[in-house]
C-alpha cells in the first residue's frame, strides 16, 4: 500500500483502514514518553506513518508515566479507528516489561472481582495491584497510584467488547526517532500524512528513519521515479 492512499481526512483514513483490515494488514503502533510529554504514531506495514499525535500532560509526573499515557492513548486510537491487526511498540524496556508482567499475572492472584465504574452490571475480574511492587523497583513508588490507574484503564480497554484480548506490547528494536522527537516536542498536535510532510523537521527524521536517507528533496525525487 502506498502512503498517498492513506488520505488526508478522517473519513479517508477510516475508509482505508477498513480496506486494510479486510486484507489482514498488520499496522505498527508506537508510543513514546519523555519529560515533556508523550506521542503516538500509527504506521502501515511499510512503516509509513499516517497518523501522529503528541500531547503535553497537564501535570508532570515522570517520563515512565508519560509513556504509559502514550500506550493508553495508542490503544484508544486503535479502538477508535477500528484497527484490528497491529504490532504495538513502546520505547522503554522497563515499561514494556512491567506491562507484560502485569498482563500475564492479571488473573493469577486471589483478589475478588471489583466493581466496574464503566459498567455497574459487570465486575472487573482482573487485578493490577498485586504486581505493584515492580513499580517500586523502577523507582516510581511515589507515582504508583497514577500508574495503576492507567494500567487498569489500558487493561479494561483491551478486555472490553471490541477490545484486544490478545493485547501485547513490545519494546521497539528499531530506532524510533520520530515518535521520540514528537514526545519531546512540547506540543499538543495531531497530524495526518499531508501535515506530517509539511513539517520539515519531522519529515526529515521520518524519511531518514523509513527510507534510510535524509533530505525531503531526495525523497520527492525517489517518489517520482
Ligand atoms: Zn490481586
Amino acid at each position: 500500500m502506498c502512503r498517498e492512499e492513506w488520505g488526508t481526512t478522517e473519513e479517508e483514513t477510516t475508509s482505508f483502514i477498513k480496506d486494510a483490515n479486510a486484507c489482514f494488514h498488520r499496522f505498527k503502533i508506537e508510543a513514546c514518553g519523555s519529560y515533556q510529554g508523550y506521542a503516538v504514531i500509527i504506521r502501515d506495514k511499510e512503516r509509513n506513518p499516517f497518523l501522529v499525535i503528541s500531547r503535553v500532560p497537564e501535570d508532570y509526573v515522570s517520563p515512565f508515566y508519560n509513556e504509559l499515557q502514550g500506550v493508553s492513548l495508542a490503544l484508544k486510537l486503535a479502538m477508535k479507528h477500528r484497527i484490528f491487526h497491529f504490532f504495538f511498540y513502546c520505547i522503554s524496556e522497563d515499561l514494556c516489561e512491567y506491562v507484560k508482567l502485569s498482563w500475564a499475572y492479571k488473573r493469577r492472584c486471589d483478589c475478588p472481582p471489583r466493581d466496574n465504574p464503566r459498567n455497574p452490571e459487570k465486575k472487573l475480574d482482573y487485578c493490577v495491584r498485586c504486581l505493584a511492587y515492580s513499580i517500586y523497583e523502577m523507582g516510581e513508588e511515589s507515582n504508583a497510584d497514577k500508574i495503576l490507574f492507567h494500567i487498569d484503564e489500558i487493561f479494561n480497554d483491551a478486555l472490553e467488547r471490541q477490545g484486544y484480548p490478545w493485547f501485547d506490547l513490545w519494546a521497539t528494536e528499531r530506532s524510533a526517532k520520530v515518535v521520540h522527537h514528537l514526545a519531546k516536542s512540547g506540543l499538543d498536535q495531531e497530524m495526518r500524512i499531508n501535515e506530517i510532510e509539511e513539517d520539515e523537521k519531522i519529515a526529515e527524521i521520518l524519511y531518514k528513519e523509513v527510507y534510510g536517507h535524509g533530505s525531503l528533496q531526495e525523497v520527492m525525487l525517489q517518489m517520482k521515479k
